[in-house]
């Protein structure tokens, strides 16, 4: 018999897709708007698009227990260093948003890799262009004091990923 090493039944929590969902939403991020990107990013390659589908193809990638993980991790380490909870010098390099850190966008990569190469194309296109939702989050950030470090390659790659979903499927 294989000997558990850790708690199945709290790490296939079913309904760690709420759990995701209500954590970004805590952040300040609706599925929602993260379906918008989506959609821009689609709708001059498929005229036909429509903002529900979007949102469903976002859903998709919500779903992904890879996906999960890397929300919940980016997500996490925003926090502590928001709480200050965190030993320097990761921690100034978060709440500054140090632009030579790179693991931010390290770490969405592990969400745009469940799709393929256009995922990596629609990525760097939003992560340089940020768009809605996106510029959004950044500012907060500045001004705030909060930490969106990790919270806006997140958000990136979900809509990076859902796109190269909706491309796969009118492919
Ligand atoms: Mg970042």
């Amino acid at each position: 018999m294989e000997e558990k090493t850790y708690d199945d039944d709290v790490v296939n929590e079913p309904n760690m897709r709420d759990l995701v969902v209500k954590r970004m939403e805590e952040r300040g991020v609706k599925l929602e708007e993260i379906a918008e990107i989506t959609y821009n990013l689609q709708v001059k390659y498929i005229p036909e698009l429509s903002f529900a589908s979007c949102l469903e193809h976002v859903e998709r990638v919500v779903t992904k227990r890879e996906v999960q993980n890397a929300i919940l991790t980016g997500l996490e380490l925003d926090q502590m260093a928001e709480r200050g909870d965190m030993s320097e010098p990761l921690k100034t390099m978060l709440l500054e948003d140090y632009g030579l850190y790179g693991i931010d966008e390290v770490l969405a990569l592990a969400i745009v890799n469940v799709y393929g190469s256009i995922g990596f194309t629609n990525f760097g296109y939003v992560d340089k262009m940020k768009p809605g939702i996106i510029k959004k989050i950044d500012d907060i950030g500045k001004q705030s004091g909060r930490c969106h470090t990790f919270l806006d390659d997140i958000i990136g790659a979900i809509a990076a990923a859902a796109a190269s979903s909706v491309a796969h499927r009118y492919a």
